[in-house]
């Protein structure tokens, strides 16, 4: 292989080397289409956005897919009404969850009082990254009156910022649980 065979090549490789590692920031980000390195996809952007001012990129890579993609467009639509609408927590690790556990254990003086707030790693469907938390307080809000139109319902009454893809797009909500600690 002559020299500009070669150095083309070694470019193409680069570029498709950074495309491939960016696109595993965001589920869904990987479109097919070659972009310069360090460039996002529109949906890579809108996860930036959506996760902005959370610690760990994983919360939102490891989400499930579809419902990430509701909390996308539930997010766009929010903004065409003027909210701001954010994932202020995502997916959790086990080793994450247990320490919120055991904070509210500490916190809440009993198992029974905490788990009405926390979620133990066994039963929180945030470890299996089909939960969001909804922040700040308008789009918690507007998620509860709209969410539904993208599958998203609040699973529990006395979380208002929890939403879980419980529904068909347009369908119903299954009924609030009165807390984390309901048998479901
Ligand atoms: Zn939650």
């Amino acid at each position: 292989m002559d020299k500009i065979a070669n150095t083309l090549l070694l470019a193409v490789t680069l570029v498709a080397s950074g495309v491939a590692a960016f696109a595993c920031d965001v589920p869904g980000g990987g479109d097919g289409i070659l972009r310069p390195a360090g460039e996002r996809t529109p949906v890579q952007e809108a996860a930036r956005q959506l996760g902005e001012g959370l610690h760990d990129n994983a919360a939102i890579e490891r989400l499930d897919p579809d419902l990430f993609d509701a909390v996308l467009r539930a997010a766009d639509d929010a903004e065409a009404d003027g909210v701001d609408l954010r994932i202020t927590s995502g997916w959790r690790s086990r080793a994450h969850q247990e320490r919120l556990y055991e904070e509210a254990l500490v916190t809440y003086g009993s198992a029974e009082e905490a788990s009405r707030w926390v979620a133990s790693p066994e039963s929180s469907a945030h470890v299996t990254g089909d939960a969001v938390d909804i922040g700040p307080t308008d789009g918690a809000i507007w998620m509860g009156q709209h969410g539904a139109a993208y599958g998203l319902c609040q699973t529990f009454a006395n979380e208002i910022w929890h939403f879980e893809l419980m529904t068909t797009p347009g369908g119903r909500c299954p009924r609030m649980l009165p807390d984390g600690s309901a048998e479901r």
